[in-house]
């Protein structure tokens, strides 16, 4: 008998990949603006009440630009890019730790050379996400730095 067919241990695969850990859209297609974005939830037993996620952009991917009531812990694991947290927009690199707050506008953005990977850790039970309206948008991009940012051209 396979002794590691428990699940409880699961290997680490080439290509950022998980053995018995489902690779998935980020998304349902046309349902946000996202682009070169994959998924793969590595805990979600309903008795953590929590969700780790693995999230990977390609080069010059992005993920949806959104807020919402529930929380997100996320670390970063691979690669280069950047992130959009409320007013502020920070390069961010393998290890470095992002917290959003509830009812804050984020975004990642993977450099335009390397991927972006991070591990995303949310509620189980959490409410749908909010896209920004024109105004919001406009009022975000009142910024420069978050306008080059929602432009693709402030990732090197
Ligand atoms: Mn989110």
């Amino acid at each position: 008998m396979d002794t590691n067919d428990t699940g409880r241990i699961r290997d680490f695969l080439d290509g950022f990949r998980w053995d018995r850990v489902a690779h998935l859209p980020y998304k349902e297609e046309g349902s946000a603006p996202f682009k070169d974005i994959t998924r793969q939830v590595l805990f979600a037993d309903p008795r953590l009440h929590c969700e780790l996620r693995y999230f990977e952009m390609a080069a010059g991917g992005y993920s949806t630009l959104e807020r919402h009531a529930h929380m997100h812990g996320v670390m970063v694991l691979r690669g280069r890019g950047e992130c959009l947290v409320g007013g502020e927009v920070r390069a961010v690199k393998p290890y470095d730790l992002v917290s959003i707050p509830p009812w804050t506008w984020h975004q990642f953005r993977a450099s335009r050379r390397e991927p972006l990977g991070f591990l995303c850790m949310v509620n189980a039970e959490r409410d749908r996400p909010q896209l920004p309206t024109v105004e919001e948008l406009s009022a975000l991009r009142a910024d420069p730095h978050i306008a080059a940012f929602l432009d693709g051209r402030s990732a090197s």
